[in-house]
């Protein structure tokens, strides 16, 4: 199949994880998603050259470019938000509702400041787990538990559920689209259509400069597809090694899930 420039009806929806300030060290086995400050910054200023006008997800059509965060880490506050502000920007942030107060992560507050700064706060699930894991009761209950708790904290509707580790299957998103999420965002690496009810996202790294951004949002065939290749080498043989290790965890390879099991956690 030939590679093919993404159409004009597309948009990217960029994936940042977590900004390192100097002399700061990203959490074990984060680090090729974290970006410096200076690196960061570079990144706000690439977006601002170009054509792109930056919209929350419930805004995007096809001329737009979103920018997302995964994992509610205290970062977010700290040095995205600002940096976004200073650019009049406005970005997605999936956070887990049980490690928000937790060290390195959000507290309530800081998620409600950024809240009423502009931003959404969407969901990444209750907790940072392989949802395509969990028992068909589990599963249903941490969506709406995870909307829930962010809605009641914030005020403000949920609307869109990020997948942790991007694992997703079609149970999955007939669930999150069943406990009231509008879509389900992906980190596979193509661009979006607008009014989609499954939204990929791509993923920058520690290794993503501004150049290779500027490229990617040129819609450059090589900057659009390496990432795509990159995920289909690395990401997905990860992904089944990752629920192998669940289904030997659990003694109950190949089987069907599971009956009800209470949530743990604060409420
Ligand atoms: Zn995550």
């Amino acid at each position: 199949m030939a590679l093919m420039r993404p159409s004009a009806h597309q948009f990217p929806v960029l994936l940042y994880h977590g900004i390192a300030a100097p002399g700061v060290v990203p959490p074990a086995g984060e680090r090729k998603f974290w970006l410096s400050v200076s690196q960061w910054r570079q990144h706000l200023a690439t977006i601002l050259r170009q054509p792109r006008r930056v919209a929350s997800l419930a805004a995007a059509a096809s001329h737009s470019l979103v920018i997302a965060f995964d994992d509610g880490h205290a970062s977010d506050y700290e040095y995205a938000l600002p940096a976004l502000l200073e650019a009049g920007f406005s970005a997605e942030f999936f956070i887990n509702p049980s490690t928000i107060g937790q060290p390195g992560n959000m507290t309530w507050p800081q998620v409600r400041a950024l809240a009423q700064a502009g931003m959404s706060i969407e969901s990444h699930g209750w907790a940072h787990e392989d949802h395509t894991c969990l028992s068909d009761f589990d599963l249903l209950a941490r969506l709406i538990r995870a909307k829930f708790t962010i809605e009641h904290h914030t005020q403000r509707e949920v609307a869109y559920f990020a997948a942790p580790y991007g694992f997703t299957d079609r149970r999955l998103e007939r669930e999150a689209l069943r406990a009231g999420y509008k879509g389900v965002c992906t980190s596979s690496n193509r661009w979006a259509r607008p009014n989609q009810s499954v939204i990929p996202r791509v993923a920058m790294h520690a290794h993503t400069t501004a150049a290779d951004l500027a490229a990617l949002l040129s819609g450059s065939v090589r900057a659009v597809h390496v990432p795509v290749l990159r995920h289909c080498l690395v990401s997905i043989p990860g992904h089944a090694w990752f629920r192998l290790q669940a289904l030997r965890a659990s003694g109950k390879r190949g089987e069907t899930t599971p009956g009800p099991t209470p949530i743990k956690g604060a409420a």
